[in-house]
């Protein structure tokens, strides 16, 4: 399984964005977009005035980088999200929100999406009963999360229990911290989407 494996507050600082990738780190002045809110790279702190096309492309990187998707998976959400009802660029936050690993992110079950990533790879979820170990897999009203008997002992999700139980859990979504356990009740709204994003410029990049 494909995925990007670079430093990733490289993709903050491209974006000139806070994407939230380092968990505890980005709330800190140890944040690159803190020390070097800039472009990496020799030329990174000239400004330049970008094309229109330019504007949505880096708006579709930003969405990207934000949920971790990347290219081919990326263009397959915006074939969904085309063809469902309604606003294209709504319906593709919606799928991009109801992925598994952002799921969990949101549950307060991890610190950041990469470790949320990180912990469905590793089998330490189940889905309606299910050990699932797909990040990517989509959840869909009334689907049950569960941290995977096993693994509820472990030092890890004690720590990440006493995390989840302070974080403040989207509406579409309902959380037990005394389970470990969570269930999907609906979709997300626009106004919970986490990172300010046009994504009008993402459906009008995909579009020409
Ligand atoms: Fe982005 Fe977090 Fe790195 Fe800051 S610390 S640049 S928000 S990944």
């Amino acid at each position: 399984m494909a995925r990007y494996t670079d430093a990733v507050c490289r993709l903050c600082r491209r974006e000139g964005a806070k994407l939230f990738l380092k968990g505890d780190r980005c709330y800190t002045d140890k944040c690159a977009m803190v020390r070097r809110p800039y472009s990496p790279g020799q030329h990174g702190q000239r400004r330049k005035k970008l094309s229109e096309f330019g504007l949505q492309l880096r708006e579709k990187q930003k969405a990207r980088r934000y949920y971790g998707v990347l290219e081919t998976q990326f263009s397959n959400y915006f074939e969904m999200a085309n063809r469902k009802k309604g606003m294209t660029g709504e319906n593709l936050l919606k799928i991009l929100e109801s992925r598994l690993d952002n799921v969990v992110y949101r549950f307060g079950l991890a610190n950041s999406r990469p470790e949320a990533r990180q912990l469905v790879v590793h089998g330490h979820f189940t889905v309606n009963g299910r050990k699932v170990n797909i990040p990517s897999y989509l959840l869909k009203p009334g689907d049950v999360v569960a941290v995977a008997e096993k693994s509820k002992g472990s030092a890890k999700f004690k720590e990440l229990a006493e995390l989840s139980a302070s974080k403040n859990i989207p509406s579409f979504l309902e959380y037990n911290v005394d389970k470990l356990e969570g269930k999907v009740v609906g979709e997300c709204a626009r106004e919970e989407v986490g990172i300010p994003l046009e994504e009008h410029l993402i459906v009008e990049l995909y579009s020409k």
